[in-house]
């Protein structure tokens, strides 16, 4: 078995977590696969949606995502791009978009187009038999304004077909990704230029005031013809991507530390600080001496871990540092960390 074969195995074995799993409305299944440095992909399904955030690694729970949010250019958030994309259309998949910082468009539809070349062999069946992106497709896409379709001009490459569609996802955008689902780009503090993002979702919700009434007067109203609820965008999710502490202190987006799940970096769990700050990532003492940021936060998946530490030192070091209140509501996303150290 190759190196590759045995991490897609350990990938597959490797488990999801269940979120708000009482709650079928807010119910967040995520996979976590995340080791500084090494790969980040993060893989949620929603009630309405598979999302990735990060494409660093293209382990099989993440084929599915037909949204792909890629933070920064750092390989190990983006150098699975062109997997993803051959992985889709073999399994016979459609195209999926990829949201990523605007001044990565272009080199990543370069990438993706210098992998077609070397892939080679456009004829080939997938699987499932579903249609490929034709350059005539993707040219008619070129009417929307949001996908940067332009080509190396060098390598007249513009003829050369990708299997996705790359968006600019600017701060301050809000982005539609479906009827129920949309992204909000926001800028981090990385030591490259990098975003992170929230994720709303559209959910129903009962008017605040018929809140408390007993379900035969609710349903005496409904009856009545009454409109008792109403759609609403809520913060399900935020991703920070890599980013020192001060996106969540000084946050972008007040919506940040109001979202039911965070899946935030937390690179270094001990040693000293000016590690994290002089390499643009969280350290522990961060969390552990601001837990009140987190109050109004649902739960918090922590990912990125610096291979440095063994998940037992990631465990230990969070159970002993953060505060009983917040400690409570942490999840530490170790799959890939327990395979890269095993
Ligand atoms: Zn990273
Ligand atoms: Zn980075």
């Amino acid at each position: 078995m190759s190196h590759n074969d045995e991490g897609a195995e350990t990938a597959k074995a490797a488990s999801w977590v269940e979120f708000f799993a009482d709650q079928p409305q807010n119910k967040l299944r995520v996979f976590d696969w995340s080791v500084s440095g090494f790969e980040t992909c993060i893989v949620v399904h929603g009630p309405s949606f598979r999302l990735a955030l990060d494409i660093g690694a293209c382990p099989p729970q993440a084929i599915s995502a037909d949204h792909v949010f890629i933070s920064h250019g750092h390989v190990d958030h983006c150098g699975a791009l062109h997997q993803h994309m051959r992985r889709r259309q073999l399994v016979g998949l459609p195209p999926a978009t990829y949201y990523v910082p605007e001044h990565l468009v272009q080199p990543l539809i370069d990438i993706a187009r210098l992998f077609s070349v070397v892939h080679g062999d456009e004829d080939e069946d997938n699987e499932g038999g579903s249609a490929k992106l034709s350059t005539k497709d993707k040219k008619s896409k070129k009417e929307d304004a949001t996908v940067a379709d332009g080509a190396s001009a060098e390598a007249g490459s513009d003829e050369i077909k990708i299997y996705g569609k790359i968006v600019a996802a600017t701060p301050g955008d809000d982005l539609q990704l479906s009827k129920n689902l949309r992204i909000r780009p926001f800028a981090t503090d990385h030591r490259v230029p990098s975003i992170g993002c929230l994720v709303y979702c559209k959910r129903s919700q009962l008017l605040p005031k018929y809140a408390g009434l007993p379900g035969a007067e609710l349903a005496e109203l409904a009856r009545n013809g009454e409109q008792l609820r109403e759609a609403r965008w809520e913060p399900a999710i935020g991703y920070t991507g890599d980013t020192r502490f001060t996106v969540l202190a000084c946050p972008p987006e007040p919506d940040l530390l109001k979202v039911r799940l965070l899946v935030c970096e937390l690179t270094y769990v001990e040693g000293p600080t000016d590690t994290a700050e002089k390499y643009g990532h969280c350290h522990l003492h961060d969390f552990s001496s601001r837990a009140n940021l987190f109050d109004n936060v649902g739960q918090l998946l922590f990912v990125h871990f610096s291979r440095r530490h063994s998940p037992d030192q990631v465990i230990n070091a969070v159970l002993t540092s953060l505060p009983e209140e917040l400690r409570s509501k942490v999840y530490c996303g170790l799959n890939a960390l327990r395979f890269y150290r095993s």
